[in-house]
């Protein structure tokens, strides 16, 4: 059984029973079965179920976002952001299937024709992260699903209750069990799904686990997609409004408690304005309301796995022991429950853990910087690669810093961004393949070459 509890106050919400290796064979099983007559369904009866499977979220999202507020601890506002932020992709997943996965004839001379088709690519593990179970889940299981796949889906243990959710409103959309199917229990479950002989791994979680399912399907020659962390970096500029950029990293850095793969991680400022932005910083973050994540006034609510507070202590304590200031937050806060004040640390650099390993809590280093050239040294030494940006009034030599910046996503005066028409993925440590765009419809089918020739 598995427990979920609530990492607002830590209160056991319910036990749910968890797949074993047998039952996930007969999940596996009935979905190969299912797969021909998926995949024979003409394409727009597949869009007309995700389009249904939009509407439910729609008229249910008050509850489903109590759901995911209360497994996750994440402020219901934002719960509920993030599951119309799902209707948005599915939007541009209902428009963009068709045309991207049509055949497309690229050549025709001398009596030979050539086209490309794209086919599904079968059974497919969606193995998901909890901190934002509806668009790394959906990232995945809706351009998946509409390219005529079958979904073996496994949520977070910290998100297995919307997990449940999502898989109750796709099968009343019209998916059936067998295509849809929702995997329940931790990570030694999701080791046993991605035993069986699949087709392919869509993974969203961290570098180390990342890391494990390589190694494991590595020999077997499976199509394996790892969406990891990131420690991402932001330099501003001493030609910038302060106080407006000071907002929109606060928040960068802050919303979803700090828990968000492309969260603002490291600031560099330019030594000219570092004082003023470090003072605006703090009173953006001081003016977070802190609190009951069912609170529509909540901003920054628990962390949602326990052992991570631990990990922001000790990142603080080795910040502090290194040299670093502390000038905000920096403990648990001694109540039930998983909670940690919102930190900023200063005077950082990069022999602290706080600027090198991912924090995934609402804590930041803000380093000063001399100008362009150490900062762009400072934000590509790391392991990651998932998003970078910088805040300046001068749009030339904002891309040509973006141009040298090793990273899937770069940003010029905004952060913390994710458009369902851009592809996102990482370099290095944030790992291989990418979601959304049309790139991310592709990438759930495989190209079939016809060479075809008149008798
Ligand atoms: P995690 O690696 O602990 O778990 C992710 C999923 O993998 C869970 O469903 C877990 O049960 C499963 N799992 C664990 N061990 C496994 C194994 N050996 N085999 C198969 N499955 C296994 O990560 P998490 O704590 O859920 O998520 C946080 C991490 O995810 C952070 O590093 C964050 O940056 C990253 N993340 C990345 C993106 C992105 O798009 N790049 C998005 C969201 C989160």
């Amino acid at each position: 059984m598995l427990t979920v509890r609530n990492p607002a106050n830590g209160a056991a919400i319910t036990e749910l029973p968890t797949d074993d290796a047998q039952s996930i064979a007969t999940k596996y099983r009935a979905a190969r079965a299912a797969l021909p007559a998926w995949v024979a369904l003409p394409l727009q009866e597949r869009i007309d179920m995700l389009r249904r499977f939009r509407e439910a979220l729609t008229a249910d999202v008050d509850r489903l976002a109590s759901v995911l507020t209360s497994e996750t601890g994440k402020p219901i506002r934002q719960a509920k952001n993030e599951i119309s932020g799902l209707r948005t992709r599915i939007d541009f997943f209902l428009e963009s299937t068709q045309p991207t996965i049509a055949v497309r004839a690229v050549h025709n001379a001398d009596g030979m024709r050539e086209q490309i088709s794209h086919e599904p690519l079968g059974v497919i593990a969606n193995i998901s992260a909890w901190n934002y179970p509806y668009f790394v889940g959906g990232n995945v299981f809706v351009p998946a699903l509409l390219t005529g796949n079958a979904v073996l889906y496994k949520p977070s243990e910290f998100a297995a209750l919307t997990g449940i959710e999502i898989g109750k409103l796709l099968h009343r959309s019209g998916v059936s069990e067998a295509i849809f199917r929702v995997v329940i229990g931790d990570g030694a479950v999701g080791a046993e799904l991605i035993k069986q002989p699949i087709d392919g791994v869509f993974f969203t979680g961290s570098y180390a686990t990342g890391q494990r399912i390589a190694r494991e399907l590595g020999p077997r020659m499976v199509k394996l997609q790892l969406e990891l962390g990131g420690k991402d970096p932001i330099y501003v500029r001493d030609d910038i409004d302060v106080p407006k950029a000071a907002a929109a990293l606060a928040d960068g850095a802050m919303y979803n408690t700090g828990q968000s793969c492309c969260s603002v991680e490291r600031i560099y400022v330019h030594q000219a304005i570092y004082e003023d932005f470090v003072k605006a910083f703090v009173k953006e973050v001081e003016g977070f309301k802190i609190g009951e994540p069912a609170a529509e006034t909540t901003y920054i609510g628990p962390i949602t796995r326990a052992p991570q507070v631990d990990v922001l202590e000790r990142q603080v304590a080795d910040a502090v022991r290194k040299g670093a200031k502390l000038v905000l937050g920096g403990t648990r806060v001694q109540q039930p429950g998983n909670w940690f004040l919102p930190s900023v640390l200063t005077d950082v650099d990069h022999s602290m853990d706080v600027m090198r390993e991912e924090s995934f809590g609402p804590i930041i280093g803000i380093q000063k910087v001399t100008g362009d050239d150490e900062a762009l040294h400072l934000m590509n030494d790391s392991e990651y690669g998932l998003t970078a940006g910088v805040y300046t009034n001068d749009e030339q030599r904002a891309k040509s810093i973006l141009a040298q910046l090793r990273a899937g996503s770069v940003y010029w005066n905004c952060c913390d961004r994710v458009s369902p028409r851009l592809p996102w993925s990482g370099v290095g440590h944030s790992g291989v393949g990418l979601t959304l765009s049309t790139y991310g419809i592709e990438a759930f089918t495989r190209p079939k070459a016809w060479h075809l020739k008149s008798a």
